[in-house]
């Protein structure tokens, strides 16, 4: 898949629809995958701090461009990306999809009351997906039962909600324990499912 380099980030060069039919494949095929949805707050931190949130970049399989402000600078370097591609709305159509095709879920983030809830809408929303499992994000760095759950449950979409940049430093870090699944960090999202 071709991408657009702005300020030495590749961005994927898709439309949302086309990157959820790239993702679902993936599903398909069991394979792995760790999205980025950067906004331009991910881009002044991979500016400021390069060593590590860089590194998070270059470990992602896609970084999507979720911020008017990059396709604005898409379109001035003469290489325009379509649209944005946010990490809510890629969230809301992996659900749609999910649902459609009974794929396992996993929510981790957020606080436990938000989560309650999120957990609450999805299910009941979504009713033919399998919610394999959830966690709040209010945990130790080290915390071995959420990476056992994942490990056992298998999702197919584990949605990351840890806020930027800790949900693509967790996955960074840990992607490498879990055999397949897309794995994509997904800002305040719960915070918007839960109202
Ligand atoms: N969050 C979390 N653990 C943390 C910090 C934040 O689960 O240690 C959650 C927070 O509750 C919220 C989400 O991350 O649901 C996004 O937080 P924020 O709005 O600060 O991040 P942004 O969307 O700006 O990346």
């Amino acid at each position: 898949m071709k991408t657009i380099t702005i300020l030495d980030i590749p961005f994927i060069n898709t439309t949302q629809r086309e990157f959820i039919i790239i993702l679902d494949q993936h599903i398909k095929n069991k394979e792995k995958s760790f999205v980025i949805t950067a906004n331009p707050e991910i881009v002044m931190k991979a500016e400021d701090d390069p060593p590590s949130f860089k590194s998070y970049i270059n470990k992602a399989d896609y970084v999507t461009a979720d911020g008017i402000g990059i396709i604005l600078a898409s379109r001035m370097l003469k290489t325009a990306l379509p649209e944005r591609v946010t990490g809510f709305d890629s969230m809301l159509k992996l659900l749609e999809i999910a649902n459609e095709k009974q794929y396992k879920i996993f929510l981790l983030g957020a606080h436990p009351d938000t989560l309650k809830v999120t957990v609450e809408k999805v299910a009941t929303n979504y009713p033919d997906i399998q919610l394999v499992g959830y966690h709040d994000g209010y945990f130790d760095w080290d915390q071995n039962d959420i990476i056992e759950q994942i490990r056992a449950t298998q999702p197919d979409i584990t949605f990351v909600a840890l806020g930027v940049p800790r949900q693509e430093k967790w996955i960074a870090e840990h992607i490498n324990q879990f055999s397949h699944g897309i794995f994509i960090g997904v800002g305040g999202s719960f915070d918007v499912i839960a109202g």
